[in-house]
């Protein structure tokens, strides 16, 4: 069974959207690691230049990231809209399922211990 986004809540508190899923597991995304793992053309011809910005969003000066809207593209992906207009990235089921923080997550090997 794929996995699937069941509820996807995009101002979940303290700049971040919150993401449950079809097996149960919930995620909770910051705004800025969504933005800056956006698999957009754009941001990762940005992400691939070698010179590094000394803020992740230097082209919003002051102004703060803010997620607008999340849509579901067809039954594999979700599409973020921004408050600064850029709307352009698709985040498959997959790889956001992938970028999720947690520690279950994040753990390098998923092998449960036996016993
Ligand atoms: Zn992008
Ligand atoms: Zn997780």
């Amino acid at each position: 069974m794929p996995l699937i986004p069941t509820k996807i809540k995009i101002a979940a508190g303290n700049d971040s959207m919150a993401v449950e899923w079809s097996d149960g597991h919930k995620s909770v995304y910051l705004y800025s690691e969504l933005r800056d793992q956006c698999p957009c053309a754009m941001c990762t011809d940005k992400h691939a230049s070698p010179a590094k910005p000394e803020t992740p969003f230097p082209m919003f000066g002051a102004k703060r990231l803010k997620l607008e809207k999340a849509e579901l593209v067809g039954r594999y992906a979700v599409q973020l809209f921004w408050n600064d207009g850029h709307s352009s990235g698709i985040y498959a089921f997959e790889y956001l399922r992938e970028l999720c923080p947690c520690d279950a997550c994040a753990a390098p090997a998923r092998i449960e211990p036996a016993g």
